[in-house]
C-alpha cells in the first residue's frame, strides 16, 4: 500500500499515513529517568527539526518520568517497550502518545491484551516493531535464515494478534541492518497491509557508514512511495539523525524548504580553502528559512558557469572572489569577506 492510501493514524497532535507529510523521528539516548537531560536533548532535537520523539521505558521510574517530560516538550512522545508489558501500560497512563512494542517479547496473550486494552481506552496507537535480530526461530527455519519474507510474516503475525483483540490503531516497522533485505521487506509488506509504515535501517553504523546505508535504503524505499515516518539510526548525536533525515527527504523532493548548498569538488584550479568555506557556509545557512540553492565554487574561471543553477553563489579566487546570482557575476569581493557578503545577501533575500 503506497503512502497516499495508508490508514491515517493520529500521534499526539500529528497525523501520519494517508498521504500526510512523512515525519522525521529520532530516539533519545539519555536515561529516560533523568527528566532534565532527556528534555534538554529533546529540545535540541526539536530545534533541529525532529517531529516525533521516542524514549526507552525500561523501568517504572522511566514510565513515570514520561509525564514530566511530556509537559516540557512540543512534539509527540513515543514509549519504547521491551519485555515488560507493565511498562507499556504505565507509559500510556503517564501520557505516551504512542507505544512501540514487539508483541513477541512481552509475554503471553493476556499480557498483550492488557496493553491493547489500555491503548484502546485511550485511543493510543501501537507501533508493532520487528527487527531482523529478533526474528522467531520457526521463521528463521522456515525461510532458511533471516529473510525479508520471514520478517514480513513475523510483522503480520504480530499485527494479527492485536487485531484479534479488536484494535487497529497500528503502525508497523520492520528493521534490518541489511539494506537490501530491508528494502525487499518493505516492498513485500507494502503489498500486504494498509497500516502506515515507520521506516529505518537499524544499526546502520557510525555517522559515515550509517548515513550512506540509510540514504541508500530509505532512498529506495521512499522513492517507491512506501513509508510514512522515518528514522535515520546513527551511532552518534541524534541531532545528526535529524539533519540526515531532512536531507534525504529533500533530495527525494518529499520535503521543501531550507537552503541547499552545492559546492564544487575542488580541483587543481582551486585557489582558496574551499573545503573550510563550504563547511562554514553550510552551517551559516541553516538559520535562514529560504527555499533556495547556494553555490560555493573554488575558482573564478569556471565557478560562475558551474553555479548557474544556483540562486546565489560565491566563487573563490586568489585574494579576490566573486558574488554570483543565477550564473551572472554581480561583483568582486575580497576573499576574506566572501562569507559575510553571502550572509548579508541571505539576510536581505526577498522571499
Ligand atoms: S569550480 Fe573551479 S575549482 Fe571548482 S571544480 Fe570547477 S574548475 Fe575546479
Amino acid at each position: 500500500m503506497y503512502r497516499d492510501h495508508t490508514k491515517v493514524v493520529q500521534i499526539g497532535d500529528k497525523k501520519i499515513g494517508g498521504g500526510n507529510p512523512i515525519l522525521i523521528q529520532s530516539m533519545t539516548n539519555t536515561k529516560t529517568e533523568d527528566v532534565k537531560a532527556t528534555v534538554a536533548q529533546i529540545h535540541a532535537l526539536e530545534e533541529a527539526g525532529c517531529e516525533i520523539i521516542r524514549c526507552t521505558v525500561p523501568t517504572k521510574e522511566a514510565a513515570e518520568a514520561l509525564g514530566e517530560i511530556k509537559k516540557q516538550i512540543h512534539i509527540p512522545l513515543v514509549a519504547d517497550i521491551h519485555f515488560d508489558y507493565r511498562m507499556a501500560v504505565a507509559a500510556m497512563e503517564n501520557g505516551a502518545d504512542k507505544i512501540r512494542i514487539n508483541p513477541g517479547n512481552i509475554g503471553g496473550p493476556e499480557k498483550i491484551k492488557a496493553v491493547v486494552d489500555t491503548a484502546k481506552e485511550r485511543n493510543i496507537p501501537i507501533r508493532v516493531g520487528v527487527n531482523s535480530g529478533s526474528l522467531e526461530k520457526e521463521l528463521v527455519e522456515k525461510y532458511h535464515g533471516v529473510t525479508a519474507e520471514g520478517l514480513v510474516e513475523s510483522a503480520l503475525d504480530k499485527v494479527k494478534i492485536i487485531e484479534d483483540f479488536d484494535y487497529d490503531n497500528l503502525v508497523i516497522s520492520i528493521k534490518s541492518s541489511d539494506v537490501l533485505m530491508c528494502v525487499k521487506a518493505h516492498e513485500l509488506l507494502a503489498e500486504k497491509t494498509a497500516y502506515p509504515l515507520h521506516v529505518g535501517i537499524t544499526e546502520a553504523g557510525t555517522l559515515y557508514s550509517g548515513n550512506i546505508k540509510s540514504a541508500v535504503g530509505l532512498g529506495i524505499i521512499l522513492y517507491q512511495g512506501i513509508g510514512d515516518t522515518i528514522r535515520v539510526s546513527l551511532t552518534g548525536d541524534p541531532v545528526e539523525e535529524i539533519k540526515s533525515a531532512k536531507r534525504i527527504l529533500k533530495t527525494l523532493n518529499l520535503r521543501k524548504g531550507g537552503i541547499e548548498v552545492v559546492s564544487c569538488p575542488t580541483c587543481g584550479r582551486t585557489q582558496i580553502d574551499l573545503i573550510g568555506l563550504a563547511n562554514q557556509v553550510e552551517t551559516m545557512v541553516q538559520k535562514f528559512p529560504l527555499d533556495i540553492k547556494v553555490a560555493v565554487m573554488g575558482c573564478v574561471v569556471n565557478g560562475p558557469g558551474e553555479a548557474k543553477e544556483a540562486d546565489i553563489g560565491i566563487a573563490g579566487g586568489k585574494g579576490v572572489g566573486l558574488l554570483i546570482k543565477k550564473g551572472e557575476i554581480i561583483r568582486k569581493v575580497p576573499e576574506a569577506e566572501l562569507l559575510d557578503v553571502l550572509r548579508l545577501e541571505l539576510e536581505n533575500w526577498e522571499k
